[in-house]
């Protein structure tokens, strides 16, 4: 059944710090389901509930009204409909759903979606854009925690490494980095990496300045070779999560579509945020917003990719370059992007409009006068026309400067105060 949500809802109901307990435990309910479909259709096959034992997110902001992602999930309590939690989330199914392929065929991919461990019974919504970027109800399921043998519990043996430890996980955001193509005797290497991966991080603002509001922990789980499947390059390796090159057949993209693998793993600490770490020296990663990154060993040299694609992942933000030949239909005409750092300027007023100086030109010309300017600068999110983007640069668009624009700045310094309070 298609529904449309209209934008009202996410303003419905609110939740304090004190009415956590009053739903909610201090652990994680999680929903492991299939979404499957192609170019113009999807489909959510339920898979599994699992308790997983750390809750990473606050007590406080359990809705999310950022309204970023092309997928958005809600928690409803069944017997009053109040809302509970809301989060939006990417994921792979969606990039592929917009490749050539899926206009031939129909493809099936791990989705996990996670919400704290209700103590009542609940609703699971699941929504999703349309190309008007409104939310369509696409699957809801009904929760309850009473029933047993409804939810199963993981294995949470793997070792836990400390990286970072500044707080609490729910006043803090909690990054948890998977090894992959880390062989038994790597260990060292793995948590030197890790290392290694947060210092570089936190070597670039705003993340600088907010370095005391993150803990980052590292799961241990060794995998049987070194590396990552590069079908390109012939190679196969067995490794702890599956992960690959070419993903979406573009060679430098390194996702796994272990999903629920990856989740399984997760659990063992609490996290806001999956990062998986790839030991190899080939050039790659890749991230989706709430989904997970994916950054390779041998990029820990050039910090500036990892950093952008965190910013993909932890903070929604879009790209800021465009192709010279780009045909593509990323973003449709008329319609305002979902993304913070980008507009078509169907609705700017919600973008960031009031940050402009008052005698800066719209659409800004990219000329040298406005160069550390921010304006409305034309070609962004890989389109040459139509969108645009805050600054010249930023590094959401190239790494030839050494900073994020004030647009990029302040969704990543918005997302750390809504995992931080
Ligand atoms: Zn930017």
């Amino acid at each position: 059944m298609k529904q449309i949500l209209i934008v009202l809802i996410f303003l419905t109901s609110s939740l304090t710090y004190a009415q956590f307990d009053n739903f909610f435990e201090k652990s994680t309910l999680r929903m492991d389901y299939n979404h499957s479909g192609n170019f113009d259709s999807e489909n959510y096959a339920f898979t599994c509930f699992k308790k997983e034992p750390f809750w990473g997110g606050s007590f406080k902001n359990l809705l999310e009204d950022f309204e970023y992602g092309k997928y958005f999930l809600k928690v409803t309590d069944a017997k009053t409909g109040n809302l509970l939690y809301s989060r939006g989330y990417g994921s792979l199914f969606h990039e592929w759903s917009t490749t050539d392929e899926a206009k031939e065929i129909t493809k099936s991919f791990e989705e996990t979606v996670v919400m704290p461990f209700p103590n009542k019974k609940i609703i699971i919504t699941l929504y999703s854009r349309n190309r008007q970027m409104i939310f369509e109800e696409k699957f809801n399921i009904g929760f309850d925690p009473e029933k047993t043998g409804y939810y199963t519990k993981n294995d949470h043996s793997a070792p836990v490494i400390e990286i970072q430890k500044s707080g609490p996980p729910e006043t803090n955001v909690d990054i948890v980095i998977l090894p992959e193509g880390y062989t038994d005797s790597e260990l060292g290497k793995f948590v030197s990496d890790c290392q290694t991966l947060m210092k570089q991080l936190f070597s670039y603002q705003p993340f600088t300045d907010l370095q005391n509001k993150f803990n980052t922990y590292a799961v241990w789980t060794p995998s049987q070779e070194p590396g990552s499947d590069d079908p390109n390059g012939k190679k196969e390796v067995n490794s702890a999560f599956n992960s690959s090159f070419n993903t979406l057949y573009s060679d430098r993209y390194c996702m796994t579509l272990s999903h629920h693998k990856v989740r399984d793993f997760a659990a063992n600490a609490p996290y806001d945020q999956i990062y998986i770490l790839v030991n190899t020296d080939k050039y790659g990663g890749g991230a989706i917003y709430n989904f997970y990154s994916v950054s390779v060993s041998g990029n820990l040299s050039s910090p500036k990719v990892f950093i952008h694609e965190f910013g993909h992942a932890f903070a929604g933000l879009a790209d800021e370059y465009a192709y010279e030949d780009s045909f593509e239909n990323m973003y449709e005409k008329g319609v305002e992007p979902w993304e913070p750092n980008i507009t078509t300027m169907v609705n700017f007023d919600k973008k960031w409009k009031k940050i402009i100086e008052k005698d800066i030109p719209v659409p800004t010309p990219a000329t040298k006068e406005y160069t550390d300017k921010h304006g409305v600068f034309e070609g962004a999110g890989y389109l040459m026309k139509g969108v645009y983007r805050p600054k010249q640069d930023c590094l959401m668009r190239s790494f030839k400067g050494d900073l994020f624009c004030k647009v990029c700045s302040k969704a990543i310094e918005d997302m750390v105060r809504f995992y931080g309070e």
